[in-house]
């Protein structure tokens, strides 16, 4: 099935543009297959305050090049991810699971954001703007901020750290990047693609190791002014904690419960599409994945039997293989997880439909596989309707109009993203208007995120940041507002005003 090979055996971290190798190390395993792909070094805080040291040094020249130049290097990049989008795909699948159609098109994400970010080479916009006294100008610009440290989760090894270190480095700053345990080889050959286009040393230093290591040394080391963290709900509030106490900028990406709405006019064969991909993709281990539905009473039945019919045909296996369409879950402890939710949605009195249990005969008794799960007449305050589950488990809440829907949608701590099926032009715009979630989608399933748009959700999904969109350079920027006064006498604003 697989056509590469990572050609080592150990990873090492990349610092200050050299290979430098770790002592202690831990296996990644491929979640299909339960071997081990490569062994990843466990870091201690001396290697992030070496990678702090050398991305500090190395920031101050390249806040000088001038963006165009910067944006060059990415342009690099984005031709390199390119040439190599086969090779990062199948390796991606290895380390994370993700069936190779979807592992591609996380690749083609990167390779999008890489083009984009690019371009923002060329923008980087600030504003003109009157002063209010005569012979004056004045002006805001985008400033690098520094060094950023970036963590992020294994369920995107590679788009996620695209979204964050691709607008960071072209704003002028230097990156410390730390990937989750799990997933780190697409850090790797990320890393040695920023070599071969051509970074500046110590530009990007990625550092593989445990959060409560790696992790905790970066979010706690004075030099670093930025943390951009995509993960869990607990993780994130406590990085929000600890970078508070320090006044450090930290933009949080976290968790989701989101929910697709089928309202009685919905084309239900669509909305049965949408579901399956945004509930069972990534084997529902996404942020945006679709765990809830919210149906309308009088399109409850027929959407249950057409899900049911549909599910039957989902093909479960190792994501190399092109003809499997749901792939592993990430670890053990997925799974058990995952399991726990089971048990507490029957104990909670929803109706288990579908799935349900983990696979353990076949080809599938080596991996992480679980069977998608379909509840229904689950309610909207159940456990199983208002967790974050990540994996292949979708509830069904029968609902009785389009008012209660929205209601249900929003009734959740979560705000990152939803959808609505309907024929009802009225109904969209008041969907889009009163859904609480950063991301809306109509007529499409909770997932498809497209990189020039704000990625992100409100409530307890983040601390009002975006990833990705001109957006992004909000977080790694910082505003300085410049007034030239050539009247060559003072003039006091507010006050020498005619
Ligand atoms: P996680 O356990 O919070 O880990 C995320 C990252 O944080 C990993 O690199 C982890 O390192 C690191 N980390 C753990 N403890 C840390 C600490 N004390 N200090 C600093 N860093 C620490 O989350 P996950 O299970 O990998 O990811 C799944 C979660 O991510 C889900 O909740 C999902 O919804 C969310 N997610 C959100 C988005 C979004 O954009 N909203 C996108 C994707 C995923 P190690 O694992 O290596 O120890």
């Amino acid at each position: 099935m697989a056509t590469v090979s990572l050609q080592t055996e150990k990873l090492a971290n990349y610092i200050n543009g050299e290979w430098v190798e770790v002592n202690e190390s831990t296996s990644v395993i491929n979640p299909a297959t339960g071997e081990e792909v490569v062994q990843v070094p466990l870091s201690e805080a001396d290697s992030v305050e070496q990678a702090v040291a050398a991305a500090k040094k190395a920031q101050k020249e390249w806040a000088l090049v001038p963006a165009p130049q910067r944006a060059e290097v990415l342009y690099q990049v984005g031709y390199i991810m390119k040439e190599r989008k086969e090779r990062l795909s199948q390796l991606l699948t290895m380390e994370n699971g993700k069936v190779i159609e979807e592992a591609r098109g996380e690749v083609q994400e990167g390779i999008d954001m890489a083009f984009y970010m690019a371009g923002e080479g060329r923008r980087l916009f600030g504003q003109t703007t009157p002063a209010e006294l005569k012979d004056k100008f004045a002006m805001s610009q985008r400033c690098p901020v520094g060094v950023v440290g970036i963590i992020t989760p294994w369920n995107f090894p590679i788009a996620i750290a695209t979204w964050k270190s691709f607008p960071a480095i072209v704003a002028g700053n230097a990156v410390v990047w730390k990937p989750a345990t799990e997933t780190p080889i697409m850090a790797y050959e990320l890393a040695k693609i920023f070599e071969e286009a051509g970074l500046p040393k110590g530009i990007i230093n990625v550092v593989f190791g445990k959060g409560s290591t790696v992790g905790d040394a970066m979010v706690h080391h004075d030099d670093i002014r930025v943390i951009s963290f995509t993960g869990s709900n607990d993780t994130g509030r406590n990085i929000a904690g600890e970078c508070g106490k320090q006044l450090k900028k930290v933009s949080l990406e976290m968790g989701g419960k989101n929910a697709v709405i089928v309202m009685d006019d919905a084309d239900i064969d669509l909305a049965v599409e949408g579901i399956l991909w945004s509930a069972f993709g990534t084997s529902g281990q996404r942020c945006t994945a679709c765990s809830r539905v919210i149906v309308h009473e009088k399109v409850k039945e027929t959407l249950e039997e057409r899900l049911l019919a549909s599910m039957e045909k989902l093909t479960i296996g190792n994501g190399l293989d092109e003809s499997n369409k749901v792939g592993p879950i990430i670890n053990k402890a997925g799974l058990d997880k995952i399991k726990s939710y089971i048990e507490i949605g029957k104990n909670e009195g929803a109706k288990l439909l579908a799935g349900g249990y983990e696979i353990t005969d076949g080809e599938q008794r080596a991996g992480n596989y679980f069977a998608p799960t379909l509840f229904t007449d689950a309610t909207a305050d159940m456990r199983i309707a208002q967790e974050e589950i990540f994996g292949p488990v979708v509830s069904l809440i029968p609902v009785k109009s389009f008012e209660e829907a929205i209601e249900v949608n929003n009734g959740v701590t979560y705000g990152l993203s939803s959808s609505i099926f309907t024929g009802d032009v009225n109904r969209v715009f008041i969907a889009q208007r009163d859904l609480d979630t950063g991301i809306v989608y109509v007529n499409a399933g909770t997932t498809g995120a497209e990189i020039h748009l704000p990625f992100g959700g409100t409530k307890g999904t983040g601390n009002g940041h975006r990833d990705s969109g001109v957006q992004a350079l909000d977080v790694f920027t910082e505003w300085k507002a410049v007034y030239v006064d050539y009247s060559g006498k003072l003039q006091r604003a507010q006050i020498d005003v005619e």
